[in-house]
């Protein structure tokens, strides 16, 4: 490989490089959006069922003031029971006794079932305690890794420019700009290896003549179909 070739097929290398760390900036920003993402839902779930708990023991407590209620009006019922003069009186108290007794049961029936939802949240809040515990330490090492990723592509920018430049002025300029103007048109393949007597980039045969010109690397030769620039490359090339 001429050293022309060498240092083309550098390029290619540090500018793929330099492309991989810009396209970087843009994607690692997002995984760390997800990354957050992912912890703020788990601790929503947690967050909704702390407050549904919350409310069932609110509820629980009202159930049970209620049936304290009922049940000081039912003695005071009881005893103006003893007291009743008329069938009538006797009647309407009876009603109110039976009513009083009613309301007390269906308030009992649903403390039992609010106790029994206390039960299940109090287990599902454990659960989700764990999950987001789980998450937010498995989350937080990967946000790590990535910040310090975004962190050091600056500087890793920094050094392949430096290595770009060190390049480009071994190479002429008329040179350089033909492998910019095939890299704007081409993108990463500008720079391509001659094999089975063809370009690599479009496959197309070229003359024997060419071939060996090539291969000395006395000049830049562009392919005539695809304009990508031709070098010999031994560990791919043949003729
Ligand atoms: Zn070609």
């Amino acid at each position: 490989m001429s050293t022309t070739s060498e240092l083309l097929m550098q390029l290619q290398g540090l500018d793929y490089q330099l492309g991989e760390l810009e396209r970087s900036k843009e994607y690692l920003p997002d995984m760390i959006e997800n990354l957050e993402g992912e912890i703020k839902a788990a601790k929503n779930v947690l967050d909704e069922t702390q407050d549904q708990l919350e409310a069932t023991r609110l509820e629980h407590k009202r159930l049970e003031l209620r049936v304290k209620d009922k049940t000081s009006e039912l003695e005071r019922l009881k005893s103006q029971m003893m007291q009743v003069k008329t069938n009538k009186e006797y009647d309407a108290i009876s009603r109110e006794i039976d009513h009083a007794r009613n309301e007390i049961n269906s308030a009992e029936e649903e403390i039992l079932q609010a106790m029994e939802t206390i039960d299940t949240l109090t287990n599902e809040v454990e659960t989700k305690k764990k999950e987001l515990d789980e998450i937010t330490q498995t989350n937080t090492d990967q946000l790590n890794t990535i910040e310090n990723e975004m962190n050091s592509v600056g500087d890793k920018i920094k050094i392949k420019q430096g290595e770009r430049e060190n390049v480009l002025v071994r190479l002429d300029k008329p040179l350089v700009s033909v492998y910019e103007r095939v890299r704007r048109g081409k993108g990463a393949g500008a720079v391509v290896a001659v094999k089975n007597r063809a370009c690599s980039g479009c496959f197309k045969n070229l003359p024997p003549q060419l071939v060996q010109e090539i291969r000395r690397g006395e000049r830049v030769i562009t392919c005539d179909s695809c304009g990508r620039i031709l070098i010999w490359d031994s560990d791919n090339s043949d003729e």
